[in-house]
C-alpha cells in the first residue's frame, strides 16, 4: 500500500476543507439553504408541505418526503451531461433515507414536502453536502423536525484514515476508500455508504472520526439558521 504523505494546503488528516453555510439563498421557496465545503457548493431548496397530487398518491398518515439531487453541466470541468442518471437517482433515494427519520411527517396528512438538491459546483463529496444543505432548507421552512442531520465523507487514502476526501484523494492511486456517513445532531448514524477496502479498526476509526466532524457540521448549521433570523428582526 502506497503511503499518503501531505494533504493539498498542508490540511491535516483530519482536518475537513473550509466550510460556509447560509439560509434563505432562494426567496422564491419555502426553505433554502447553501452549504460549501471546499469547492463543492449545495444548494437546497424545499416546497411544501403542500396537497399531494394526484390524490390517490396520498397518504392520510403522513406527508411524503421527495428528494431530487443533480448536479449541474457546469459544476466539473468536464461538462456533465444534463438531466437524470442512474448515480442522481441513488443519491436522491439515500438522502431522503438519510433526512427523513428526523422529520415528524405525520403532522402533514396528504401532503408533500419536496426537497431539491443542486451543486452547483462539484469536487467529491457532493450527497454529504446536499444532505447537509437539505436539512438547513427543512429548518427553514419550519418542517417540524427533532435534530438537524449533518454529513461527511470518511475514507482511507493510501495508508491514512481523513476526513472530507477531495476529488484527487478519491482518484488516489486508481481509487481510495470513500464512506459517506450523515448522522443527526443526536447522533445516529443515518447514512453509511462504504466504496473500497478497509478493515474493522480501520472503519471503526473513521466513523469516529466522521462523528467529531459531524459535530463540527452542526454547530455551523445551527450558526446559519440564527443568523438567518438574526438579520431578519
Ligand atoms: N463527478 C464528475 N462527473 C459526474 C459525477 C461525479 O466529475 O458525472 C465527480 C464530482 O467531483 C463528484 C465526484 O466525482 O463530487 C465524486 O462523485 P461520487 O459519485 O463519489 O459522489 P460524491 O462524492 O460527490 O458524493
Amino acid at each position: 500500500m502506497k503511503t499518503y504523505e501531505k494533504r493539498k494546503g498542508n490540511r491535516k488528516f483530519d482536518e475537513m476543507r473550509e466550510i460556509r453555510a447560509e439560509v434563505g439563498v432562494i426567496k422564491s421557496a419555502d426553505g433554502s439553504a447553501m452549504f460549501q465545503i471546499g469547492d463543492t457548493i449545495a444548494i437546497a431548496a424545499v416546497r411544501g408541505p403542500r396537497e399531494l397530487h394526484p390524490r390517490f398518491l396520498q397518504n392520510p398518515q403522513t406527508a411524503i418526503l421527495r428528494c431530487n439531487y443533480d448536479m449541474a453541466s457546469f459544476s466539473v470541468p468536464e461538462r456533465k451531461r444534463p438531466g437524470p442518471s442512474r448515480r442522481s437517482v441513488e443519491i436522491s433515494l439515500v438522502t431522503g433515507k438519510a433526512l427523513s427519520q428526523v422529520l415528524d411527517l405525520a403532522q402533514y396528512p396528504n401532503t408533500v414536502v419536496d426537497v431539491f438538491i443542486v451543486i452547483v459546483q462539484a469536487n467529491a463529496g457532493t450527497r454529504c453536502a446536499g444532505i447537509t444543505a437539505a436539512s438547513m432548507a427543512l429548518a427553514h421552512a419550519g418542517i417540524s423536525m427533532k435534530n438537524l442531520v449533518s454529513s461527511i465523507s470518511v475514507g482511507k487514502v493510501g495508508d491514512k484514515i481523513v476526513v472530507d476526501l477531495d476529488k484527487d484523494e478519491e482518484d488516489f492511486e486508481g481509487g481510495a476508500t470513500d464512506i459517506p456517513v450523515a448522522m443527526t445532531s443526536g447522533g445516529d448514524i443515518t447514512l453509511l455508504q462504504l466504496d473500497g477496502e478497509i478493515t474493522k479498526p480501520e472503519l471503526m476509526k473513521a466513523i469516529e472520526l466522521a462523528k467529531k466532524s459531524c459535530e463540527k457540521i452542526t454547530e455551523v448549521q445551527k450558526k446559519a439558521l440564527k443568523d438567518f433570523y438574526k438579520e431578519e428582526k
